[in-house]
This record gives C-alpha cells, structure tokens and sequence, in this order.
C-alpha cells in the first residue's frame, strides 16, 4: 500500500496504478474506519483492479456548531485496516490539497439537498457533493462506492453525477450492523454506555416497520406509527417514509420507499434507515425484535 498526501504524489501514485487499463474503485471517507468502510473497501476490490482510499475530515461539511474538532481521528489504525483490506493508495490530503487556495466553486444539488438531514444541517449537502466532486476529478477512478447508512448522502451525489455527466460509476453498498442492530458509525464512540443501549431503538424502529412491510402492510402513517412506538424515549429529529428516488413524501408504498430516521441521543445525533422495497437490501432487520421488548 502507498500512502501519499500531496496532489502531485497522489498523481504518480495513480499513473502507476492506472497501468495496463486497471479498473480503479475510490472509497473516500472521513477516517476512524471500521467495518462499515471495509465493507466499502470489499465491494471494491471484488469489482475493480484497483481501490484507492481517501481519509478527509471534510470542514464543509460541518456546521459552525457541528462536531468538525471532536470528530473522532485514529490515522494508525486506519492505515492498519487498509493495509489488511489490500488499499493500494491511502490517500490522506491536507485542507490545502483538497482546497488549494482561490478554491471557490460550490456544487448545490437542488430539492434533493434540502429535507430530511439537510433540513438539520443547512448547508451539509452542499459541502458533501462539491468534496466528493472535487476527490472525483483528482482520483478519477472508474468506480466510487457509498454506503447507504447515508442514503440521502448517496442519492444526491448519483443525481450529481448524472447531471454533471462525471465518467463514473456511483455504487451503493449495504448498511453494516452490530450484532444487535446499530449501524456503525464513527459517531457511535462519543456515546456512553446508557445511550448505546438506548440507540438500539433506532434499529429496532426500523425492523418493526420491515416486519409489516413484509406482512403485506403498505399505508404509511401505519408502517411510521408501528416504528414511532419504539422511539418514545429518544429526542427524534425525523422519522419519515420517502420515495427513494425523489425523496418527496410518500403515502402508499408502490415504489421504492426509505424509511428513514434521525435522532439525538446526549450529544451525539445518529442517522439509520431501512428501504422498503421488494428487494430491500434490508429483509433480515425483523430478526432484531427476536427476543425483544415489543
Ligand atoms: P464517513 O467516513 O462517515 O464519511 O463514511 C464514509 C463512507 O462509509 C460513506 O459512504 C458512508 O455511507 C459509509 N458508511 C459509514 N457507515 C457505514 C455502515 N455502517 N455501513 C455501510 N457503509 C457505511
């Protein structure tokens, strides 16, 4: 594995790895990895030649009030799962490289930005798809992967890259779990004990509503009623059932749907969804209410 930092070393790096025509796959992360990235990191290397990493705490992205300080950094460790996931390039930019000075292009990808995490976080969004088009025109790599714990993340930038005609292909992978059904997160860290085992409401939400939508149930305000249920004790920013292309309100499922959920627990705000959907990559969330309180 290379680990490089400046534009021009990342520029050799990739002419190396470009050789004869190699397929090249781009996970790009904000760091503190753990197996949600290297689920990333394996549907890479499973569908390209190549995989190049980057580890950007990107300042856009966050709000003036946001975590951009705290966020959580282990760059050891994270060159450790990369080196044992076969990266080829870790690519760790300082601001500078990423945005030199002059920089001032903002890409905005409209209505899609606007509800759900972007209602939260204004400006979030806009942060989120001018980086990754940015990392895009540097690493031009002919795949980039996305996990869908960040489906909102996800849908926007596949929107950018189809109206911006960017020679790449946008790949959405799964969402991992603990074995009890919170979805990693680098965030999970700053929670204690107590909000840990609160969080497991938000998964638990989401496997109630599965579990009808599996049963056959298709009204809306009955699937978010049946997961609202489990989130009575959390301070819930949104829980909302949206068409998973347009991400507009739906109220009958005919389509594909996401249910999606956002809630603060101390500090930490943690995001989870489930997509509604005959094949859902979600069926086996049920198995999370074996055993538990309903
Ligand atoms: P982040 O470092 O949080 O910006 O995330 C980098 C990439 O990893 C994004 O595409 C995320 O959607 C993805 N990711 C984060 N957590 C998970 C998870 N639990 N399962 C799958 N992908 C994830």
């Amino acid at each position: 594995m290379i680990r490089v930092s400046t534009r021009p070393d990342l520029r050799d790096a990739l002419a190396n790895l470009r050789k004869n025509d190699a397929k090249l796959g781009f996970v790009p992360t904000m760091g503190f990895l753990h197996e949600g990235h290297a689920s990333l990191i394996r549907h890479a290397r499973h569908s390209c030649d190549r995989v190049v990493v980057s580890l950007f705490v990107n300042p856009k992205q966050f709000g003036p009030n946001e975590d951009l300080e705290r966020y959580p950094r282990d760059a050891e460790r994270d060159q450790e799962l990369c080196r044992r996931e076969g990266v080829d390039i870790l690519w760790m930019p300082r601001t500078e490289d990423v945005y030199p000075p002059g920089f001032r292009t903002e890409i905005h990808v409209q209505g899609l930005s606007d509800p759900l995490c972007g209602q939260m976080r204004p400006g979030h969004f806009t942060g989120v798809a001018t980086v990754v088009a940015r990392l895009l025109g540097l690493v031009r790599p002919d795949r980039a992967y996305f996990g869908q714990k960040d489906f909102q993340q996800w849908r926007i930038l596949a929107q950018m890259v189809e109206d911006l005609a960017l020679p790449v292909e946008i790949v959405r992978c799964p969402i991992v779990r603990e074995p009890d059904g919170l979805a990693l997160s680098s965030r999970n860290t700053y929670l204690s004990p107590e909000d840990r085992a609160r969080a497991l409401s938000l998964s638990r939400a989401l496997a109630r509503a599965m579990s009808a939508y599996l049963a056959g149930e298709r009204q809306t305000d009955r699937l978010l009623a049946m997961a609202r249920r489990h989130l009575a004790d959390l301070d819930v920013e949104y829980l909302e059932l949206r068409d998973l292309d347009s991400l507009q309100a739906v109220s009958t499922l005919d389509t594909h749907a996401v249910l999606a959920v956002a809630a603060r627990l101390g500090q930490t705000r943690l995001i989870d969804n489930a997509i509604l959907a005959p094949d859902s990559p979600d069926t086996d969330l049920p198995r999370l209410l074996e055993g538990a309180f309903l």
